[in-house]
């Protein structure tokens, strides 16, 4: 819960900009009791093909507070990020994702793929490879399950460092998805060099606006060119069944988004999901 003991003294500032304040502090000084607490745990969000198969789940962070319930990422993770401890949080995900798909070996979800994923800040503080290696080892998965989502944005931080980051990844098996595709201002410059797995085009274009019309040019051109670079192509943001049949016509093969399925507790995962 957030003290407003000292509300009168930063009393000038917006209530929002105080009450975001407090909440990032807040979030700082208990993150690491929190993780060692077991209180963050991953939500899945189906992931399906064109023929309505789930094939696979993205694995996304939430914080189950003790007190405050479910917390949604965009609370924490932008925090986690400005503060360097974002790679802590993404290292136990990760290894949450891996345990996951140990726990299904041999079951009806042994063909379920998990995606993850990656903070831009990672790069920085995490050797990738190393990571997603030794969590290969250690849980005994085949890395084709464990799906690797950049960021546009991280990919653009550093085009040389992640050409080669991805091409390593992929060389050892991992599928590698150029998460939030079209969300930036430099995104077709940087697939000059960018050889991934998967483009996962942002939502963004999906909202409907003025330029609706607009937007479906440029998704449909999208997806035509991630398949002639040899790349596959997820849509996120999938809300309703009107979008789902107009990607599927503009050639879209994987979906994501809340007209299939929004993210849920894994047990839940299960119960609906089987392969
Ligand atoms: P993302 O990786 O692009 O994940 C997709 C987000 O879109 C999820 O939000 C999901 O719930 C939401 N979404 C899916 N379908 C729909 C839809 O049809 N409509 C709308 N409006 N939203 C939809 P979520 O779980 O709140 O996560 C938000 C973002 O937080 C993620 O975006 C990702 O950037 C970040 N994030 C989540 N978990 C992690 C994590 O473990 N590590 C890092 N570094 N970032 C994470
Ligand atoms: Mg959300
Ligand atoms: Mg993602
Ligand atoms: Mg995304």
């Amino acid at each position: 819960s957030i003290k407003r003991d000292n509300a009168c003294e930063i009393a000038w500032y917006s209530d929002d900009m105080l009450v975001n304040a407090l909440l990032e502090k807040e979030i700082l000084s208990s993150f690491d009791f929190a993780l060692f607490d077991q209180q963050f745990g991953i939500y899945l969000q189906p992931q399906i093909r064109a023929n309505g198969e789930v094939y696979g789940a993205e694995a996304l962070a939430r914080w189950l507070h003790p007190e405050n319930g479910v917390i949604e990422p965009e609370v924490f993770i932008k925090v986690l990020e400005k503060a360097d401890l974002i790679y802590k949080l993404d290292k136990y995900v990760w290894e949450l994702a891996a345990r996951q798909l140990a726990a299904w070996k041999g079951t009806e979800w042994s063909k379920m793929s998990l995606s993850v994923n990656v903070s831009p800040k990672d790069l920085y503080y995490l050797d990738i490879k190393k990571e997603f290696t030794s969590l290969i080892e250690k849980y005994k998965i085949d890395p084709l399950h464990l799906n690797i989502e950049l960021t546009e944005t991280a990919v653009t931080s550093d085009v040389n460092k992640c050409a080669k980051l991805i091409a390593e990844l992929r060389q050892s098996g991992f599928i590698v998805e150029i998460d939030d595709f079209g969300s930036g201002y430099s995104s077709l410059n940087m697939l000059k060099d960018i050889n991934a797995d998967v483009l996962k085009i942002d939502m963004g274009f999906l909202r409907r606006t003025d330029n609706h019309e607009r937007a479906m040019v440029i998704l449909r051109y999208t997806i035509d060119m991630a398949y002639e670079l040899g790349m596959g192509v997820i849509t996120e943001g999938v809300e309703t069944k009107e979008q789902f049949e107009k990607l599927i016509e503009m050639g879209c093969e994987m979906f994501q988004g809340f007209y299939f399925d929004e993210p849920m507790p894994v047990e839940m995962f299960e119960k609906k999901y089987k392969r």
